[in-house]
């Protein structure tokens, strides 16, 4: 009864990271059993046997897993077979299955250790550049085209997969192209679907710069509007790229009142944290967000009501809630957040200031940093609704 909910809630933070990591070794030494197992069954084609037409329908059918897990799993029984170090980097952990499903039809006799030493704690992203190296693909196109009015039916799958003498990729996810995947060493194609105003800028910013990029080159565009913007978003929330200017007595007593931190701080605050959360563990491991980051005030900006370079540290939206959790209590925090957002939906700027003061008493960050993500988050929300396409660059 270890696992039931009631029982794991009684347990102490240690106990349950011990008992996290204790089962996550368990299910490693379980999935590299499996896939010998499937190894052999597969070479022994028992699926046959069973009324199956391949092993992918066997695993699907018999073994119930899904049908990723099965492509998964067949790969790299079947790759693991030719590089039988597969299987001891599943059960090390050294590397994870959809890492070695990709690397499966790279690896050989003469290069798996170096290939899995170098894919060894790496991300699945960071695996499919590792990938992209090994086999590069050449370069896209940049191309600007009209998608269908209304979506394309979704594309039955077949109902069995053939997988020999090599496994087709499965129907789901795989259809789906990534957004940004490499394509060979430092190059990777981006896509995405625009709304017609997207489309519109792209070709005005195309015509204006045609003077400088006489072919128009969507990814050269693209580099030049997002080194303004990350100017832009930098010098508005972190005040890096601000001219400093001297300000008058009176400014700076409001300054040192208000809950707004002074650029001058911020800007060095940033730099000196290297813009990524500053919380680091136990273990001594930092956290690696670069995004949704905060300036905490470490003694709380309510009871100092001081703009301290040396007190202020960024943190990334979730560590600073954490630490707010922490220290005020979660009920306590959820409803300073629920009242926060109630109201910015809402009743409008008075209101907003009002919170914006109860905020304070609870040192927390009341929204006013964040104004430049806000605008990248709309950008990204128009393209979700869009009707225009750039399907490919
Ligand atoms: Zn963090």
């Amino acid at each position: 009864m270890i696992n039931s909910l009631e029982t794991v809630a009684l347990l102490s933070d240690p106990d349950l990271l011990a008992g996290t990591h204790e089962l996550v070794d368990n299910s490693l030494c379980t999935e590299a059993d499996l896939l010998v197992h499937l190894s052999e069954i597969d070479e022994r084609k028992l699926y046959a046997d069973r009324a199956f037409p391949s092993m992918f329908a066997f695993c699907v059918g018999e073994l119930r897993f899904s049908e990723d897990a099965a492509y998964s799993r067949i790969m790299v029984a079947r790759a693991a077979r030719r590089v039988p170090a597969m299987i001891e980097a599943t059960r090390s952990g050294q590397v994870h299955l959809t890492g070695l499903r990709l690397l499966a039809p790279h690896l050989t006799a003469e290069n798996h250790s170096e290939v899995l030493a170098e894919a060894t704690g790496k991300t699945k992203r960071e695996i499919e550049e590792l990938v992209a190296r090994l086999a590069p693909q050449p370069a896209v196109a940049p191309t600007i085209r009209r998608l269908p009015e209304r979506p394309a039916p979704a594309r039955a799958e077949p109902l069995t997969l053939a997988l020999e003498p090599a496994p087709a990729r499965p129907p789901p996810r795989e259809d789906h192209r990534r957004a940004i995947a490499p394509l060979a060493e430092k190059k990777y194609r981006v896509e995405f679907t625009a709304d017609q105003e997207l489309h519109d800028k792209l070709r005005e910013a195309q015509d204006l710069l045609r003077h400088r990029i006489p072919d128009g080159d969507l990814a050269c565009i693209v580099e030049r509007a997002l080194d303004l913007l990350i100017d832009h978003v930098k010098k508005e929330r972190f005040g890096v790229g601000r001219k400093p200017r001297q300000p008058s007595a009176v400014a700076v007593q409001e300054e040192a009142s208000s809950r707004h931190i002074p650029d001058a701080i911020k800007r060095k605050v940033y730099q000196r944290d290297g813009g990524r959360c500053t919380l680091v563990d136990e273990r001594g491991r930092r956290c690696p967000a670069t995004g949704n980051l905060e300036f905490e005030h470490v003694d709380g900006f309510a009871l100092t009501h001081l703009h301290d370079e040396d007190r202020i540290r960024l943190l990334c939206r979730s560590h600073n809630q954490h630490a707010a959790e922490k220290t005020y209590g979660r009920a306590f925090m959820e409803r300073a957040r629920s009242l926060r957002v109630s109201t910015c939906s809402g009743p409008g700027r008075g209101a907003l200031r009002a919170v914006t003061r109860q905020l304070d008493l609870l040192g927390q960050p009341t929204g006013a940093e964040g104004a430049g993500s806000k605008s990248v988050m709309c950008v990204a929300e128009r393209s979700t609704q869009a009707s225009h396409a750039v399907p490919v660059w």
